[in-house]
């Protein structure tokens, strides 16, 4: 297992106060920048009377910041139980590399190597929402195209009974599996290949999810649906911007619906 520093004191930055969706796009994956390292923040507890921070036991201030962390996301109007119990329980820090650790509770983006990121958390929240179609129980088997780091995978973990995580970049795929030992997920399947043709021997899906955006969505991805199934994407619509798109699969057809717009990393055919 690889090392990982404790957790820092450090409390995310307060958001703003949520807003309309739909109104500006949700930057869950910018295109990296070079940027230069930053700067760690030397340890100390921040004491804000509000927030439970704990002064002693890494374990503790984790789950404070998270739980804060959350806090935020609900108040960006995400209410499935079953999403904010998986959000506090995952510990995003452990899927970030060390120099970003202290940034790993705020809502945004963080770049994970291979000009990759880590989704957005409250992104990532109103996704999973999504894929449960406000069903409280959990879902069946589950598809996932992008694993990356690893950490919406390990929150899938929590909201279905199996999960299957498809990765086309090779680096990514091994570095996803030694961030998710620590966790010992025995219902997570990481697999290295294309998803963009899915992963047909674990179909009929519950439900698929990318965290990468095409210009369509794939209909190996719609066929490998079960029936009741719920597929949630980025794609490029009609109007030239890449919006969330959810597809149902009904016993009567395919209904298609697009969401708010969001910037996720592109797509991409072919494993490297
Ligand atoms: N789920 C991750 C997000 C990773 S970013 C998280 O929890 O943060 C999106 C990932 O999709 C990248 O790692 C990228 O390499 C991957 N990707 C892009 N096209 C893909 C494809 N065709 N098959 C599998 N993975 C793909």
């Amino acid at each position: 297992m690889k090392p990982r520093p404790g957790f820092p004191a450090r409390l995310p930055s307060s958001a703003p106060a949520p807003t309309a969706r739909g109104k500006t796009p949700v930057v869950a994956h910018p295109i990296p920048r070079e940027t230069k390292t930053p700067v760690l923040k030397p340890k100390a507890v921040v004491h804000v009377p509000d927030r439970p921070v704990a002064p002693t036991g890494v374990g503790m201030e984790s789950q404070a910041v998270r739980a804060a962390m959350v806090r935020k996301i609900q108040a960006q109007g995400v209410t499935h139980a079953g999403v904010l119990a998986a959000l506090q329980a995952v510990e995003r820090h452990r899927f970030v590399d060390t120099a970003l650790v202290n940034q790993a509770y705020e809502d945004t983006s963080l770049p994970i190597g291979l000009g990759q990121t880590i989704s957005k958390p409250g992104v990532v929240a109103r996704m999973l929402e999504l894929l449960c179609q406000g069903r409280s129980e959990k879902l069946g088997r589950v598809l996932e195209i992008g694993t990356g780091c690893g950490y919406q995978a390990a929150l899938m973990s929590h909201l279905a009974r199996e999960v299957y995580s498809i990765e086309r970049l090779k680096g990514l795929h091994e570095k996803s599996r030694e961030n998710l030992r620590w966790f010992r997920l025995s219902n997570l399947h990481l697999l290295f290949g294309d998803g963009m043709v899915g992963y047909a021997k674990g179909a009929p899906y519950a439900g698929i999810i990318a965290a990468a955006g095409g210009n369509d969505i794939p209909a190996a991805w719609i066929d490998q649906l079960a029936v009741g199934g719920r597929l949630v994407a980025p794609a490029v619509t009609a109007a030239g911007r890449q919006n969330l798109v959810v597809v149902d699969k009904t016993a009567t057809g395919i209904v298609r619906t697009e969401l708010e717009a969001v910037l996720f990393v592109p797509l991409k055919s072919g494993v490297a």
